[in-house]
């Protein structure tokens, strides 16, 4: 079993590249500029036993990934299962986009996401001499309600994600590829760092939670491991939600 993962270095990425590699995956973790957070997870899996390797790439550019994918099937052997995490986000209202920074946000979430499928599905195809595979791509609960207040163009990225999943799914299935999206809800990692370090906004957030708090990349780390897994063998096409409950009415 050969993992990819698309921003690997941190936060959900990275939580899913130990558990991974703790269930025997050989684990290629994918990095942009996070050298030495990529350099750590790599450490800590390989310190305990596990087989990882740090390959730098910004999903947003094809050769890049087409390179990701050669190095880490060089390195690695075949890639059976691909984690697209890599993302980013955009805080603007809508009278404020601007034109470039929507063009960066929906290369890196969504077309990006769609080439690294890409690729996966040319590599993993039985129709192409692969032995079949999963990919699990990261989405947002955020796409469900139109984001967050300031959220909405991120929200419409990762929709794009979902919708894509479920069309990619069904033109692989008869080619031994499973695909899933797996959309978090509010998750402490480095992109929401700064959101949630101011304590009003925080509370405010986690009541409109049901379960009342914000969730760990390791707990979406767990659902997506169980995805990569066989046991997850008669799911395809589908969203699987992690977040908490659900949204509810709150002072956000
Ligand atoms: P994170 O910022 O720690 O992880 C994102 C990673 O993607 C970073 O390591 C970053 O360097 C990498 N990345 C960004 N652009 C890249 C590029 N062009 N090429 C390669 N790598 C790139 O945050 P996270 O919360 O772990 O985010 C992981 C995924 O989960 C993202 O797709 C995010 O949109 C999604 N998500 C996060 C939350 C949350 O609340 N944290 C909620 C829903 C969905």
């Amino acid at each position: 079993m050969t993992l990819l993962i698309t921003g690997g270095a941190s936060g959900i990425g990275a939580a899913t590249a130990k558990l991974a590699a703790r269930r025997g995956h050989k684990v290629a973790i994918n990095y942009r500029s996070r050298d030495a957070q990529a350099k750590k997870v790599v450490a800590d899996i390989t310190g305990t036993g596990g087989q990882a390797i740090a390959l730098p790439a910004d999903v947003s550019r094809e050769a890049d990934i087409l390179s990701l994918f050669d190095a880490a099937e060089k390195a690695l052997g075949p890639i059976t299962h691909l984690v697209n995490s890599a993302g980013i986000g955009l805080n603007s209202r809508v009278a404020d986009f601007d034109a470039g920074a929507l063009e960066r946000l929906f290369t890196v979430n969504t077309v990006g996401l769609m080439l690294c499928c890409r690729e996966a599905a040319r590599r993993m195809s039985t129709k192409r001499g692969g032995e079949g595979g999963v990919v699990v791509n990261v989405s947002s609960m955020a796409g469900t309600i139109g984001g967050r207040p300031g959220a909405a163009a991120y929200a419409a990225s990762k929709a794009a994600v979902d919708s894509f999943t479920m069309g990619f799914a069904k033109d692989v299935a008869l080619e031994g590829i499973r695909a899933v999206s797996l959309r978090p809800g509010m998750i402490e990692t480095e992109m929401t760092e700064k959101t949630l370090s101011d304590r009003e906004t925080r509370e405010a957030i986690e009541s409109t939670i049901a379960m009342g708090r914000v969730g760990q990349a390791e707990e979406i780390a767990n659902a997506i491991v169980w995805l990569l897994s066989d046991e997850a063998s008669f799911i395809s096409g589908v969203t699987l939600d992690a977040s908490g409950g659900g949204f509810v009415f709150g002072k956000q």
